[in-house]
């Protein structure tokens, strides 16, 4: 695989992870380009070489730079994209315009009209009211804006609720209101400047069980065979969304995209051949699943701490400012002395952040070798939601990412500095 020890160093895609952190410092974020491509290949067997008329949209919220970008066009995938600030980031890395799907619960006019500028392949409609405001930006633009409408298909999911998005309560989708669902559907269709192509769900995240996008498949489907009785519409185009879940300790259960995929196309194909209904382009938005497993985060080890009878604690010179997810989710990880990577496992630590917050504890109760001030922590499944929810909490600077491949190096995002951080700060003249 991508991992390997050598001369005890842990080794990422070729790269010894100890000499990366002399090398670029620490906190650091490390993609393997092996890893990412790996993921993407994955995909394309179990789904797109698999099905004709299918497209992988990379929900790109996930992990979103120049070099990201790059990559995903280079495999032919397209990106999802959440705002304005990761559309201006794509057209920046020259991402094909058609290849671009644009979500998100409440985009602003700005944002559309940027991503009607530019062309944009999808816009994903959450709401009534942003049908109104993109017919009418369209039509002053003299374009069409090719949508599909985000459905809340009610379904509950195994995850932490904080990522589950598919209930009935949420403020993700258009509900399957009868007074609210169907007149909307009538303005898209009827709406000059607006091509209506059909339905989108995205159930939630880290997800281990298909039932739910089942389910929301069944609903879906429903949907547009309902659609096509009620208005003589067919609607080309289904998004089931992402949440494929990930390997984030080693215990844990990855499945194969087939276990997710293959039943849902099963489904989709037998209800269109029973309905006679043309089987749509079926689209799928994974993020996290491209990205976590193929990066992982460095950080230098500083004070150690042991309480007497209950634990040591080892301070990182980062944390939740680079990784939020176990403060935010409960999120759990694992990791190795990277510079000790085949030692014998003789203590029990608990990898505390540098941040101002009693949550801010990476991994508890992690065996490993003996460690000292000064060793390098690896943390393992870092690539998603990592440097995407990066903030500069307690002043700390968003950490640098380098992407690794065969044993090369190469910095894709620069280490901010501290006068990058207070650049657009201001004193007023009465102070
Ligand atoms: C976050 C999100 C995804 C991707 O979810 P993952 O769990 O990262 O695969 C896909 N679609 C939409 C609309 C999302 O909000």
């Amino acid at each position: 695989m991508n991992f390997e020890v050598k001369n005890h160093h842990l080794y990422f895609d070729g790269c010894d992870t100890v000499a990366l952190a002399q090398k670029y410092g620490t906190p650091l974020y490390v993609f393997s380009e092996n890893a990412i491509v790996s993921e993407c290949n994955q995909l394309k067997a179990a789904f797109t070489n698999r099905y004709p008329n299918t497209r992988v949209a990379y929900a790109s919220k996930a992990f979103s730079t120049l070099a990201i970008y790059k990559i995903m066009a280079r495999e032919g995938f397209c990106i999802d994209v959440v705002s304005g600030g990761e559309l201006y980031t794509a057209i920046q890395a020259d991402f094909p315009a058609e290849h671009i799907e644009f979500n998100g619960n409440n985009k602003s006019d700005e944002e559309l009209s940027l991503a009607l500028d530019y062309g944009v392949g999808r816009i994903i409609v959450d709401g009534l009211q942003e049908i109104e405001r993109i017919q009418k930006l369209a039509s002053e633009k003299q374009t069409t804006a090719k949508v599909l409408f985000r459905i809340t298909p009610e379904v509950n999911v195994q995850t932490h609720s904080y990522i589950s998005t598919g209930q009935k309560d949420s403020k993700f989708g258009i509900p399957l209101d009868e007074e609210i669902l169907w007149p909307t559907i009538q303005k898209a269709i009827d709406a000059s400047n607006i091509e209506f192509y059909g339905f989108h769900f995205h159930v939630g995240s880290q997800l281990k069980d298909n039932s739910a996008h089942l389910t929301a498949a069944k609903i879906a489907l429903d949907l547009a065979l309902e659609v096509r009785k009620r208005l003589n519409y067919t609607i080309k185009e289904l998004n089931y969304g992402g949440g494929f879940g990930v390997k984030y300790l080693p215990d844990e259960l990855r499945q194969p995209y087939e276990y997710f995929l293959t039943p849902l196309m099963e489904l989709t194909e037998s209800f269109c051949r029973k309905h006679d209904f043309p089987r749509p382009n079926i689209v799928i938005e994974p993020g996290r699943s491209i990205v976590a497993e193929a990066g992982i985060s460095l950080h230098t080890i500083g004070e150690i701490k042991t309480l007497p009878g209950i634990r040591t604690y080892a301070a990182i010179d980062g944390g939740m400012t680079d990784n939020i997810r176990p403060g935010l989710y409960d999120a759990t990880y694992t990791g190795v002395i990277a510079n000790k990577a085949d030692e014998a496992k003789t203590e029990k630590i608990t990898i505390s952040g540098k941040a101002c917050e009693s949550t801010d504890i990476l991994v508890k109760d992690l065996a490993v070798p003996k460690v000292e001030t000064g060793d390098i922590f690896a943390t393992f499944t870092t690539g998603a939601y990592g440097y995407s929810m990066a903030s500069n909490y307690n002043k700390l600077p968003i950490p640098a990412v380098v992407l690794v491949k065969d044993g090369q190096d190469a910095l894709i995002v620069k280490r901010q500095s501290y006068e990058q951080m207070i650049q657009n700060e201001l004193v007023p003249d009465f102070l």
